[in-house]
């Protein structure tokens, strides 16, 4: 058996088109865009690469994207003072700060000041305490990510076996929530779990969020299961390349022939993440400017 190939790109370039039509619609009846404000600290070159992304699709999403750089010596306070700023921006409806930060910042500090009716990252107190309540808020993008493509497969979820292997608050802890509340039973796993492949064997979808190259093997899954590889590991360059393979935490072509549907790496919830993002922004813009957004 050869699993579906479940294809984020191009589930994420569709959701970047509905958002963009919807954005239009928004800057008609609001007489301004919806804006989403991007934060980088320093000169991390992955995280210019994925500040620039966003700043495309922002603009190709029709919405406005704005980008503040700080150099790699800011102090907290500068930063705070920035996150205040667009805090009370109007033209700003989602404010993304790049994390890692340097290490004399205080991540969690910023994160706290970013307003919850802005945090399209879902990452503060509030957002993470409403979606734990079960209350409309704003939800991380990777994991809101991997619940749409759950859910265009499956539709409704309820009563599934779910193991997500990670319990980060950026993507293990908020998946596990969002699986929970589509009444899965849901199982989380860490670094401390015993006996892995043993509870995966249970599990009719496995979310695999650790950030260890191609750990899953196809001998932990049950025949059939949905597996979703949210990891991204680059692996050491062969000789003469430039550049490592990218890889997920599943090893794709063993686990292929067990599941029923499987994200690639790279080409699977990677797209996602981004699509989310603008979804999210669009969605703030709406209830900051108090107009319903019917889709
Ligand atoms: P973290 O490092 O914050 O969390 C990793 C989690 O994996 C931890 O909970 C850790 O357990 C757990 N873990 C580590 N080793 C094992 C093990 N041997 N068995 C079981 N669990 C283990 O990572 P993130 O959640 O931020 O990211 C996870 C992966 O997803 C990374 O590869 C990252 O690059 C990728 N990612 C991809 C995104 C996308 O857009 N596709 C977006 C965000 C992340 P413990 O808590 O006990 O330490």
């Amino acid at each position: 058996m050869s699993a579906r190939r479940i294809d984020g790109k191009a589930f994420a370039a569709g959701l970047r088109e509905r958002v963009g039509t919807i954005a239009a619609d928004f800057a008609g009846k609001a007489g301004r865009k919806a804006g989403l404000a991007v934060v980088l600290v320093g000169d991390d070159p992955a995280s210019q690469v994925y500040v620039r992304s966003k700043g495309k699709a922002t603009v190709a999403a029709n919405m406005n994207s704005f980008e503040h750089r700080l150099p790699t010596d800011a102090t907290q306070e500068q930063l705070e003072g920035l996150v205040d700023t667009l805090n009370a921006n109007p033209e700003v409806d989602g404010i993304l700060v790049q994390l890692p930060l340097p290490a004399h910042l205080n991540e969690q500090a910023v994160v706290d000041r970013i307003a919850p009716a802005k945090d399209v990252d879902g990452l503060t107190p509030v957002s993470t305490g409403r979606l734990a309540l079960g209350l409309d808020g704003l939800v991380p993008c990777t994991p809101l990510g991997s619940l749409m493509l759950l859910k265009d497969i499956h539709g409704d979820l309820s009563g599934m076996n779910a193991v997500v292997i990670g319990r980060s608050i950026l993507v293990g802890k908020p998946m596990a929530q969002l699986l929970l509340a589509e009444s899965c039973t849901v199982t989380i796993a860490h670094s401390r779990t015993k006996n892995l492949p043993e509870l995966l064997r249970g599990a009719d979808i496995v979310v695999a969020a650790v950030g260890r190259p191609e750990m899953v093997r196809a001998d932990w899954l049950k025949p059939g299961a949905t597996v979703i590889d949210v990891g991204i590991n680059r692996l050491p360059p062969e000789p003469g390349a430039e550049k490592g393979k990218l890889v997920g935490d599943v090893a794709y072509g063993e686990a292929s022939e067990v599941a029923g549907a499987i994200t690639p790496v790279p080409g699977g919830v990677g797209p996602m993440t981004i699509a989310v993002l603008l979804r999210n922004t669009l969605v703030a813009a709406h209830r900051n400017e108090n107009i319903a957004l019917t889709d």
